[in-house]
């Protein structure tokens, strides 16, 4: 009886028409699903692309001069040490002018500093450099920095940082200043021919 019954299921499934058949009158049919209006400005987060169109291979269109140079608390500190001038050291690396960039969390890891390290701040809020506000959650600046890295392509970063130099590296396109010789050297910097120098 199972069986039985199992086929005529079987056989009423077959005889039924899909709901959009063209043999079905008008009102009868199933309508074609509505494609849904999209919204023009509404963010398309699958269309980005993953690698950013600003990289030919590796080499950065957005990158100056002049350079906007997104420097850490500790690139300062060891330049004081060193007794190099940032603006003119910057230039002297890159034969450009240079912008160093200083964001909100880096100015409060600045500001906490103790006072033997006062310079810093002073260095900090010198009106060649650049303030660029903070709006994410947290004050961890290296975070912040390999944040806007990732999303902006237009920096290099300056750091003397070994763990945030290696997170760097792993960021298409972006530059590390470092501080050996008693000078700033760059890393991964494309050379003026548009050719990559890795
Ligand atoms: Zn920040």
């Amino acid at each position: 009886m199972g069986k039985q019954k199992k086929t005529r299921k079987y056989a009423t499934m077959k005889r039924m028409l899909s709901l959009r058949d063209q043999r079905l009158k008008e009102k009868d049919r199933l309508k074609p699903k509505k494609k849904e209006k999209k919204d023009p400005s509404a963010l398309k987060e699958r269309e980005v692309p993953q690698h950013p169109s600003c990289l030919f291979f590796q080499y950065n269109t957005q990158l100056g001069p002049p350079y906007h140079i997104l420097v850490d608390t500790n690139f300062i500190n060891f330049s004081i040490k060193a007794k190099l001038d940032l603006v003119q050291s910057m230039m002297d690396c890159l034969y450009a002018k240079c912008i160093p960039c200083i964001t909100d969390c880096v100015m409060a890891e600045i500001e906490k500093l103790e006072q033997k390290y006062r310079v810093a701040l002073r260095i900090a809020k010198d009106p060649r450099f650049e303030r660029l506000p903070c709006t994410h959650k947290g004050t961890y600046a290296d975070d912040c920095l390999v944040q806007r890295v990732t999303q902006h392509k237009c920096y290099i970063v300056a750091t003397v940082n070994r763990d945030l130099k290696r997170r760097i590296r792993k960021i298409p396109g972006v530059p590390i200043m470092y501080i050996s010789n008693h000078r700033y050297n760059i890393e991964r910097m494309p050379d003026d021919y548009g050719a990559p120098r890795f």
